[in-house]
């Protein structure tokens, strides 16, 4: 759809933005050169080459994916740490593709028409088939997407967007496939989100959980946490999301919940999967392993190799939730 190209190109006009605090970016390629094992200085644990993963690289956010300059600042971390951040302001809209499509428009329709949905025990993908055996799938005849015709009820307005996509559905959007478009959301724009990562990871005491988002992608949008699949499913609304595991809701713009090999950088260590995104704690985030078996992952998907450092390997779609946990320390609120 040409029209996210425009919105991609009219987000990476915002470069211009004069920002006269920016003056600490050059610092990247500093940090670079000098920081692979100064994370483990920190650490007493027994396990501290863990976290001997070396810093960010802000380079790697694909042209386009930040709607401005990074800049560095003070910041606190969630264990008391106080280090230098990065703020890191990613676009809204993935560069490297184009989102959508998400709902099929009949029952007949292949899969090429939609996108996929995931609820914690499977990925569908999003065709006419699915849509009309819902009732089946989920085992309640209340289901029944679609009209005598067997036209999909697809969210059509921005009004029917807002309505269908919060946890309170619309009785009126029960039974609709809901999706957003990129001109529905506010003045048209892509939703621009200011994340705060340590420069450099700090290990936490003990592996977290994270609420609110996740870690941004290299592409230029947030990771965010789990769908809400039961109050979706609860609301006989299915919130679909594109082939990349994405989807829009008017107030955090496009956002991703799913995995699925978009995003990814071009380079691959052998054995790897390739990186496509950063977590709040400053840790890389590769795609997910074809067999998790065979790597001996630690319990938030993480593992040091010799060419990547420390790095977390995503959930499968089907979990719905992209980062099983965090191992490095957060800054409160940084997912802002
Ligand atoms: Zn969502
Ligand atoms: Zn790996």
């Amino acid at each position: 759809m040409s029209l996210a190209v425009l919105l991609i190109a009219g987000a990476c006009g915002s470069d211009d933005s004069g920002d006269s605090a920016a003056t600490d970016t050059d610092a990247t390629s500093e940090t670079d050169a000098t920081t692979s094992n100064d994370v483990s200085s920190d650490d007493t644990s027994s396990d501290s080459d863990t976290a001997a993963a070396g810093a960010v690289d802000v380079g790697l956010f694909f042209d386009g994916a930040l709607a401005q300059e990074v800049t560095t600042e003070d910041c606190t971390l969630s264990g008391g740490t106080e280090t230098t951040c990065y703020s890191i302001t990613v676009a809204g809209d993935p560069v490297s593709y184009d989102t959508g499509p998400f709902c099929p428009a009949t029952i007949t329709d292949s899969a090429e028409a939609g996108g996929i949905w995931f609820d914690g025990t499977g990925v569908y993908d999003l065709d006419g088939e699915f849509i009309a055996n819902l009732a089946e799938l989920y085992g309640d005849d209340n289901w029944m997407m679609y009209d005598e015709d067997g036209n999909v009820l697809v969210t059509e307005t921005a009004e029917e967007f807002e309505a269908a996509a919060r946890p309170d559905v619309d009785p009126s959007l029960q039974n609709h496939c809901v999706e957003g478009r990129a001109e529905w959301l506010e003045n048209g724009e892509p939703v621009t989100s200011t994340v705060l990562i340590p420069v450099e990871p700090v290990l936490a005491d003990a592996a977290a959980a994270t609420r609110g988002n996740l870690g941004v992608t290299l592409d230029g949008v947030v990771i965010a946490e789990s769908a809400p699949v039961d109050a979706i499913l609860g609301a006989y609304t299915i919130a679909a999301f594109d082939d990349c595991g994405g989807h829009y809701n008017p107030f955090d713009g496009y956002h991703l919940h799913g995995a699925v090999g978009c995003s990814e950088v071009d380079e691959v260590s052998d054995g790897e999967t390739a990186m496509f995104a950063y977590a709040m704690d400053g840790f890389a985030v590769h795609s997910p392993l074809d067999d998790p078996d065979s790597a001996d992952l630690d319990e938030c998907n993480g593992h040091t190799t010799e060419a990547d450092g420390y790095h977390y390997h995503a959930n499968s779609a089907e979990q719905n939730l992209v980062i099983e946990c965090l191992i490095g320390q957060t800054v409160d609120g940084g997912g802002r």
